[in-house]
């Protein structure tokens, strides 16, 4: 099974992405993540990533683009893979279905989640990072999944594990740039969405578009999402 899915920041995307790789035991492949471990790590890539991802803009697709095509070929993703946070435009959607083609790879899935860019917002600056595990959800501002506290300080709510806010979560300015791109129909994410949806109308519902509404808690929407997948 190899899916793509979509959502804003802050529309709980990562999340429902792990309740989806541990159903299908797929390799959960985040663009973002990719680009933290190589900051974290010192690498050119890293070097070169950081300002843009610090001022909320896109890293330029040269180098996006061979990244994640290289990922796809990792020996991992030949039981299936989800992808997360790529494509971001259109140019992304293109170069990933002329590459799957040529490699006579199937897309099967496209996960859509809703949300509008308000609510979206203000869930990305209450989220916490845990150190532990990143698919732990923490968010100062939903009950649901607030972070514990222990000797006085936040700490996760899965583990105890250490948390930390990213530094572009907490930049409005930034926030409101990664909006820009999704929200943006002609050439941002939404326009990659909108041509996987004509590929879809185009070739018999092949890949499968699933949407889904990103407005309930995290519980709510991944039962709709299993409800939708089968
Ligand atoms: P994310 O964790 O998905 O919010 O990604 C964090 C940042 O990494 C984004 O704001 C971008 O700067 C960069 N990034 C992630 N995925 C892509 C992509 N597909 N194309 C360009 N930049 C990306």
């Amino acid at each position: 099974m190899n899916i793509l899915i979509f959502g804003p920041n802050g529309s709980g995307k990562g999340t429902q992405g792990a309740v989806v790789q541990k159903k299908y035991n797929v390799t959960h492949i985040e663009s973002g993540v990719i680009f933290r471990e190589n900051i974290k790590g010192g690498t050119d890539l890293g070097k070169k990533a950081k300002e843009y991802i610090d001022r909320g803009d896109l890293v330029p697709d040269d180098i996006t683009i061979p990244m994640i095509l290289d990922r796809l070929k990792k020996d991992d993703c030949k039981k299936g893979w989800l992808l997360d946070g790529f494509p971001r435009n259109d140019e992304q959607a293109k170069a990933l279905d002329e590459a799957l083609k040529k490699a006579g790879i199937q897309l099967d899935c496209v996960i859509e989640i809703l949300l509008d860019r308000e609510i979206a917002k203000n869930r990305i600056m209450g989220r916490r990072l845990c150190a532990a595990d990143n698919n732990h959800p923490n968010n100062i501002f939903i009950d649901a999944i607030k972070p514990a506290e222990k000797d006085g300080e936040m700490v996760c709510r899965v583990c105890g594990g250490k948390l930390s806010a990213r530094s572009d979560d907490q930049d409005e300015a930034a926030i409101g740039k990664r909006h820009d791109i999704y929200y943006n129909t002609k050439n941002g994410t939404l326009a990659a969405v909108e041509y996987f949806k004509k590929l879809s109308q185009n070739s018999n519902g092949s890949p499968r578009i699933i949407e889904l509404d990103g407005k309930p808690g995290v519980k709510e929407v991944s039962e709709e999402l299993m409800k939708k997948l089968g």
